[in-house]
């Protein structure tokens, strides 16, 4: 066995709830792979009925991404709270599995905020921070889980826009400007042996309802693919299991969930 098996990883989420993310689950599944989705209770876009998330919770982790999709940077503390904490409950209740992770609809949130989500009783949040191989960092008692690439044809200037406002200059690479001509998909397979030859997490993000408008169905297949390729030499995992949280214990977090999760450097 490759001794680095167990250090590079791979994985994906998908926000939003849309019933269209079966058609993910299903290629997800095609291609073994796993994965994270995050759902909110309802949305300003059509969203899973109550059955169809658990039954997408029988195979994939569930998320929690507030009740009604709302960016919580506006809310009060006691307005986010009750968006964050009513979604994990919601789901924990219609699942019948711990809700560890969390993500901000449209990635909005505050600095200060981020001691709500863990008081709320998620363990982790995903950001849209782009183009991170990196391991998860602990930032106030939370898991902040960056991603790699979304599957949408951002432009180049997008990224440097992302890489910018999140201060992580670092990850601006000079691959985003060849994207122009190549497409994301170029991107994405050039950030995947990136992070495979580095042993670090390759974790593509979408939603379904943007694939479908933007016709990239057959891109995110090729995508996934390619990820699928790697499977021997990396491990496909769920937003949770990055930081040591199998979906299906609640009770007891492994010993290894701080290791995986390092303390950012001040
Ligand atoms: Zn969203």
């Amino acid at each position: 066995m490759n001794p680095l098996k167990n250090n590079c990883r791979i994985t994906t989420s998908w926000d939003d709830g849309h019933p269209l993310d079966f058609r993910v689950a299903e290629l997800l599944t095609k291609y073994k792979l796993t994965g994270t989705f995050y759902v909110p209770r309802s949305s300003q876009k059509p969203v899973m009925n109550r059955s169809q998330v658990h039954e997408l919770s029988k195979t994939f982790e569930i998320g929690g991404h507030t009740l009604e999709h709302v960016a919580i940077d506006t809310l009060s503390d006691v307005e986010a709270l009750v968006q964050l904490a009513g979604s994990r409950e919601w789901l924990e209740q219609l699942t019948g599995s711990p809700c560890r992770v969390f993500c901000f609809p449209s990635g909005k949130f505050r600095r200060r905020q981020l001691p709500l989500v863990r008081q709320a009783g998620y363990k982790a949040v995903r950001t849209v921070e782009l183009l991170s191989t990196a391991n998860p960092q602990r930032i106030d008692g939370l898991c902040v889980i960056p991603t790699t690439i979304q599957a949408f044809p951002h432009s180049a200037s997008a990224y440097a826009r992302n890489a910018a406002k999140r201060f992580s200059i670092a990850h601006f690479i000079s691959l985003p400007a060849a994207i122009q001509s190549k497409g994301w998909t170029f991107l994405a397979e050039e950030m995947l042996r990136r992070a495979m030859e580095n042993c670090g997490i390759f974790h593509l993000w979408g939603h379904s309802w943007e694939i479908e408008e933007q016709g990239e169905w057959e891109n995110v297949e090729a995508v996934l693919r390619t990820m699928s390729s790697f499977r021997e030499r990396s491990k496909s995992v769920t937003n949770g299991e990055l930081f040591g949280h199998p979906s299906q214990l609640i009770s007891q977090e492994p010993a290894t969930a701080r290791a995986a999760c390092a303390e950012r450097p001040t």
